[in-house]
């Protein structure tokens, strides 16, 4: 059986003119011998009745906070609506479907409620469905504990449903359905010949997501990896072939070929602060690199890009954690400056792996534009600049230009 996994995002199902597009795209896969196994995520976004930030101001509007289950509870039901409306489209066609929530698609997870972990898939009655001819739609973002309680698996995670669903059934790909193109090397926004990509791998899109830019649920990517099964982004409301996101490449020549780009794409997030710490003995015994970063951790701060030297220790931090660092270094009687209003901009691509000059090249593509370095970070296929927030524009401009990533 040639299963093909859909997944529709709130956008693409925000209205009927809309619903009767993904209707199009379902009953294309039909046509190709596909038997299609949709999972749609909540209609609309924020502010439109059925979205999920709707239901929970809703739920939160009676004037006392809803606690994580029942939170669960009235969160799960806008992919259910979502399920029937769009089946009822599918319906007027002559589609047989059935809609499922997540429980009754077989996804169990444990009670984690708001961010719940998919422990299995039990996918017999999707089977049951596929093999009496019947389109199983299927309520994205949720599932159930073994108890039977409602649970949802953290926000975006229609796009997890999907890549779980693909890897239980083992389908031939997961197309993630939304409202742009596909994969691009830089947020349009900033780029204007940013370039959608045909092919990207699993890890590149994994970085995407881990340096800041929006593409799809990190996990949902890691599932469809382990699986080895491909993911396809595409738009609902075009024809275009989208981008295939994939392994390594095994036709892929051992030497750099000279036309490949050593750099896939550009990501970027802001609200950064560097930090440095100054290890001058003013702290007395807790000078020590375990005490100052086991002291951070045990406050929950997350650090990052972190630089430890013998005199001066350097790490960025995100702005909302600002204040509680402060507490915590001025407790200990560390000396420290801060930095605010940083982005971090980083460049990605498998191919860069022992390639020498990328570091060079970065750098010279920054200064060109007289944008400051104020600190790098790098792993063999990401380098990461920190930079002052009013330059990230040219400086993701700059590096787009440099690596040639706008050109085909
Ligand atoms: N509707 C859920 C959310 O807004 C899940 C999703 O859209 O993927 O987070
Ligand atoms: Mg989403």
């Amino acid at each position: 059986m040639k299963i093909l996994v859909q997944k529709f995002g709130g956008t693409s199902v925000a209205n009927q003119e809309r619903r009767e597009m993904v209707a199009d795209k379902v009953e294309k896969a039909v046509q190709q011998g596909f038997h299609p196994v949709v999972v749609v995520s909540a209609i609309g976004r924020s502010g439109d009745p059925y979205a999920t930030d709707t239901l929970i101001n809703l739920a939160n509007s009676a004037g006392s906070k809803t606690n994580p289950r029942e939170l669960d509870m009235i969160m799960s039901c806008g992919e259910v609506i979502s399920c029937v409306v769009l089946a009822n489209t599918l319906k007027k066609r002559g589609h047989n479907c059935a809609v499922m929530t997540g429980g009754q698609a077989g996804i169990i997870t444990d009670e984690n409620f708001g961010d719940a972990e998919v422990l299995r898939v039990e996918p017999q009655t999707i089977y049951d469905f596929l093999e009496a001819g019947i389109i199983p739609v299927i309520a994205g973002f949720q599932g159930k504990s073994e108890k039977g309680e409602i649970t949802t698996l953290g926000r975006g995670g229609s796009d997890v449903t999907g890549a779980i669903i693909g890897e239980a059934l083992n389908a031939d790909a997961v197309e993630i359905y939304t409202d742009v193109e596909g994969v691009m090397t830089a947020d349009p926004r900033i780029v204007p010949d940013a370039m959608v990509m045909k092919k990207i791998f699993y890890n590149e899109v994994f970085q995407m997501a881990e340096y800041g830019a929006k593409v799809i649920h990190p996990r949902a990517v890691e599932i469809a990896m382990r699986s080895s099964i491909p993911l396809l982004i595409k738009n609902t409301m075009s024809d275009s072939e989208g981008t295939l996101i994939t392994n390594y490449d095994k036709t892929r020549k051992y030497r750099q070929d000279k036309k490949d780009k050593i750099i896939t794409a550009i990501a970027q997030i802001g609200s950064r602060t560097q930090v440095k710490v100054f290890f001058d003995g003013s702290a007395g015994e807790f000078e020590k690199d375990s005490y100052l970063f086991e002291l951070i951790a045990s406050e929950g701060i997350s650090v990052d890009m972190i630089n430890v030297n013998p005199e001066v220790k350097f790490f960025i931090i995100e702005d909302y954690n600002i204040e509680k660092l402060q507490k915590v270094l001025a407790s200990k009687h560390f000396q420290y400056e801060l930095l605010s209003n940083c982005t971090k901009v980083t460049i990605i691509g498998n191919k860069m792996r022992g390639v020498p000059g990328v570091m060079a090249k970065t750098i010279r593509a920054l200064s060109k534009f007289n944008i400051e370095i104020l600190q790098t970070s790098d792993s063999h296929t990401t380098i990461s600049c920190l930079i002052y927030t009013e330059f990230t524009n040219a400086a993701v401009n700059a590096l787009h230009q440099e690596f040639e990533l706008g050109k085909a």
